[in-house]
């Protein structure tokens, strides 16, 4: 095990395979390119690494060039991305072979090719040491791949987190035990986003709240946003597989958080399965399901307080708030007997000062004994 910043990390793929991968990579490449001379083109930070060790095993004439880009991650950005190093010149005419540390989503690459876009190269490969197939958006050919990797978050040859551990000969993953990750489960109204916000700064933790989301994305007119519109003005759920997709990315965007609380997700029956599938795959879980229980009058009560200062239409139409209650008595609470079934289900009274329940969800977390 080794430290990075605040994170623990556990070995994952040894420096003999990786050499091995990229031995391989080298052979494949050269086969396609002994007629001429390519120029590889690293992307920095992370394929410095790569990229030496692959030249050194290039067995013919080659050039070698950088770019670099930097990518932002907001609330719900789709991840812009700004050029630090540009083109190299006078590639016009010339097979340009791109070498990236690792492929994940997709969108460097989106932009790579863009930035490339109008340089008449005659050829454009890319090649990839690591490549994370299960969150790939396909949108381009990745010609040459050294390994494969599930969606891990993953440091070391190249790879870093917060810019340390790039020297690492082998490469290591994110040890997860001591994550917390705690959905609140509770009626509109309950009291999730308000016991989140106190959770989440004495826990360290990332909030995310599907709703606040949503809205987020309509305020901007998002794709995203115009899609779930209809349903929230309503006061229905927005489609399963639009909430999973938007959760995923979510999550996605915070591979350094010590854990999340989920608020408002999941809903449905499928939500939590999908939810269970996805963490699975990132060696991660639910810890526990906490119910904040409120009767419907004082909800209600609630809500219509909560319209009238916010503004926000589902909140000001009694109609809608019993629609919405509808909709979780349908759909949602059958995810108690969903997490009872897994021995993760609490619930604490939900009625009472904001300090008193935040007492009340401490208790639970203490019990869990994941925290060190
Ligand atoms: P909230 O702020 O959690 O009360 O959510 C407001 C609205 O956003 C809901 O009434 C739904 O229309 C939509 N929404 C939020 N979370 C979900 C979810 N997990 N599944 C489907 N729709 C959701």
């Amino acid at each position: 095990m080794i430290k990075l910043h605040d994170k623990e990390f556990k070995p994952y793929l040894k420096e003999a395979e990786i050499q091995k991968a990229i031995k391989r990579v080298a052979e494949e490449i050269a086969v396609d390119f002994k007629d001429e001379v390519p120029i590889f083109v690293g992307v920095l930070n992370g394929a410095f690494m790569f990229i030496a060790d692959l030249l050194k095993h290039y067995p013919y004439p080659s050039e070698v060039s950088f770019v670099k880009l930097a990518s932002y991650r907001g609330l719900t950005s789709t991840g812009i991305v700004e050029t630090l190093l540009e083109v190299p010149e006078h590639i016009e005419g010339r097979s340009v072979i791109i070498v990236e540390d690792i492929i994940d989503t997709g969108r460097t690459l989106k932009e790579l090719v863009h930035l490339f876009s109008n340089t008449n190269v005659k050829e454009f490969k890319v090649a990839s040491l690591f490549y994370k197939h299960e969150v790939y958006n396909g949108e381009y050919p990745i010609d040459y791949v050294g390994l494969e990797i599930p969606n891990k978050f993953i440091v070391g040859y190249g790879l870093d987190y917060n810019e340390q551990g790039r020297n690492l000969r082998d490469v290591y993953q994110l040890n997860h035990t001591n994550m917390i990750n705690i959905v609140l489960f509770g009626k509109p109204g309950a009291g999730k986003g308000t016991q989140a916000a106190f959770l989440k700064s004495e826990y360290n933790l990332k909030h995310i709240s599907t709703g606040d989301v949503f809205r987020y994305n309509i305020k901007n007119k998002t794709s995203l946003g115009k899609l779930a519109q209809e349903y929230m003005d309503n006061g229905d759920l927005v489609p399963d597989e639009v909430t999973i997709k938007m959760l995923r990315d979510e999550v996605e965007k915070n591979p350094e958080a010590k854990g999340f609380i989920f608020d408002g997700f999941p809903r449905t029956v499928a939500q939590a399965e999908a939810l269970d599938n996805f963490l699975e795959t990132k060696d991660m879980q639910i810890n526990a399901t906490i119910a904040l229980d409120a009767n419907d009058e004082i909800l209600i009560e609630r809500l219509l307080a909560r319209g009238k200062e916010s503004g926000r239409a589902d909140d000001q139409d009694e109609e809608k708030i019993r629609n919405r209650f509808e909709e979780y008595n349908q759909k949602t609470a059958p995810l108690r007997s969903f997490y009872e079934a897994q021995g993760k289900f609490f619930s604490v009274d939900g009625i009472g000062e904001i300090e008193e329940i935040t007492e009340r969800l401490r208790k639970v977390i203490k019990t869990l004994e994941i925290t060190d």
